[in-house]
């Protein structure tokens, strides 16, 4: 499958692979290759990597869908930390422990290289099923600690949990997807002028 990936950052992205609208929520991570799928759309790890995890997943499945519960953990983490600052509050703190973890966890793997400045490096192409997760968490940790959080918006539409970054100068985008939830309004809009346009041409 293809995703959308309309968020602005690929922790938001990972958010919003819980797809449909309330309460008829769509999981898009359905099995471990949805999850390597979606890594590798969002330029999280390389295709040669991609193809090697479809393989180990083969051959170790149990391993492969512990990865995947392991996701789907960060990813509800992450959603009540996003929904949180959403809210304008604080988050529960067993939250940030969870991202914490998975962090570390993924740092226990990287290596400290240097390129124009020194940084995390994970192997190019890991054998281990969790490796789809670690540049995940890493991206996690980079949206909750270099990105501006006012930035953070949910889809205007009633009961779309998609997020995104705004990045617009003014701060106004509403929707998660021009062409999705942004195409609805816009279709609502006109049915509506065209409801309010029909008695007053039926009275000429
Ligand atoms: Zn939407």
């Amino acid at each position: 499958m293809t995703f959308k990936l309309i968020g602005g950052h690929p922790a938001v992205d990972f958010v919003n692979t819980v797809g449909g609208f309330e309460p008829a929520l769509v999981e898009l991570l359905p099995g471990y290759a949805d999850l390597v799928a979606w890594a590798e759309q969002a330029g999280l790890i390389t295709d040669d990597h991609a193809a090697r995890l479809r393989r180990v997943a083969e051959c170790e499945p149990g391993a492969a869908a512990a990865t995947l519960s392991a996701a789907r953990r960060l990813r509800a983490d992450l959603d009540a930390v996003i929904r949180a600052e959403l809210a304008g509050g604080a988050p529960a703190e067993d939250h940030l422990e969870a991202i914490r973890d998975a962090y570390l966890a993924a740092l226990a793997h990287a290596r400290l290289t240097r390129r124009s400045a020194y940084g995390w490096q994970w192997p190019a192409s890991s054998a281990d099923p969790d490796s789809v997760l670690w540049p995940v968490a890493r991206q996690a940790v980079d949206l909750l600690s270099m990105t501006d959080l006012t930035r953070l918006a949910e889809c205007s539409t009633v009961n779309c949990r998609w997020i995104y970054l705004d990045r617009t100068k003014n701060h106004n985008r509403r929707w998660c997807s021009d062409d999705t939830c942004g195409a609805s309004a816009r279709m609502r809009r006109y049915r509506a002028t065209q409801r309010h346009r029909a008695p007053a041409a039926r009275s000429e």
